[in-house]
């Protein structure tokens, strides 16, 4: 190849000190006519061609910047159906938000309403249905994870009774994660239970946040506001159990109130707005399958 034929061609187009040979300005004049006549009157096949170099750069990708992920939140509410669940479900299909409830087996047979609405429940297409036991321990929970085969037997019968398709639990008044080799217990006295729901096939998914109420009136403690700068603030110090992933767990029966239903809205709009957010359900959580 010849080594002239490569190089800078603003330095071969006009070369420095170099003489000028006659042709040059034979070939000189020959351009400034062709300008000339070109100025003058414009050739079809120039206007033609200068037409498809510009679509060419027109269409030409633009330099793309990789986004960053998305940081993820799995919305969760625990301990329905009832009296909260028709109001809450309500929220979730207005705004076709996706959203994982724990239910517990025997509430939806407490009564004909809950019955009603779990027929809701399960054909609403944004959430996810998951066990949260068929008993709730009935509120004691010392004994009942003491008895590590009856933990799993009432996991068992939640799955059974509610046709849920999927294995994922979550243990009733414990925040306990069992996710392949994740595995964190909150008080250690329920860890043999906790490893039988899971060796029984569950996936125990716990919780990086909780919307707390109070007790005796069930009222929401913290306001929308409060929990999206807690979200914030956990998600930014890589304070979850998975980086950027934050599973929120609120319960069904403070969304009975017209302001914490409310609240429930603002907190749901706002987590929309950003653009570094998306909410998902539990089932696309690291490891969950
Ligand atoms: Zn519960």
């Amino acid at each position: 190849m010849d080594p002239d034929a490569e190089g800078d061609a603003a330095n071969k187009a006009f070369p420095l000190f170099n003489p000028l040979p006659q042709q040059f300005f034979a070939s000189t004049i020959s351009c400034s006519l062709l300008l000339f006549a070109c100025h003058t009157a414009p050739d079809e096949r120039v206007v033609k061609a200068i037409a498809a170099k510009k679509d060419t750069v027109a269409a030409r990708p633009a330099v793309s910047v990789a986004a960053k992920p998305k940081q993820k939140i799995y919305l969760s509410f625990d301990d329905g159906p009832n009296k909260g669940t028709p109001v809450l479900l309500n929220i979730l299909e207005a705004e076709q938000v996706p959203a994982t409830l724990f239910l517990i087996g025997e509430q939806v047979y407490g009564s004909r309403a809950q019955a009603a609405t779990w027929s809701r429940l399960q054909q609403c297409s944004t959430i996810e249905l998951a066990n949260h036991s068929y008993t709730h321990a009935h509120n004691h929970f010392t004994a009942y994870y003491a008895d590590s085969a009856g933990v799993v037997a009432d996991f068992s019968r939640c799955r059974d009774s509610l046709h849920l398709g999927n294995a994922i639990a979550r243990t009733p008044g414990r925040n306990t994660w069992r996710i392949g080799p994740l595995s964190i217990t909150d008080i250690d006295k329920t860890k043999p239970a906790a490893d039988g729901v899971q060796q029984a096939g569950f996936t125990l998914v716990g919780w990086d946040l909780e919307w707390h109420y109070t007790p005796p009136n069930l009222l929401l403690r913290e306001s929308a506001d409060e929990m999206l700068r807690q979200i914030d603030s956990l998600l930014t110090s890589g304070h979850t159990r998975h980086k950027d992933h934050l599973v929120l767990l609120a319960h069904d029966q403070t969304f009975e109130d017209p302001k914490d239903s409310a609240a429930l809205c603002q907190l749901i709009r706002q987590l929309r707005q950003r653009q570094d957010y998306t909410l998902d359900v539990i089932s696309h959580y690291p490891g969950v399958q």
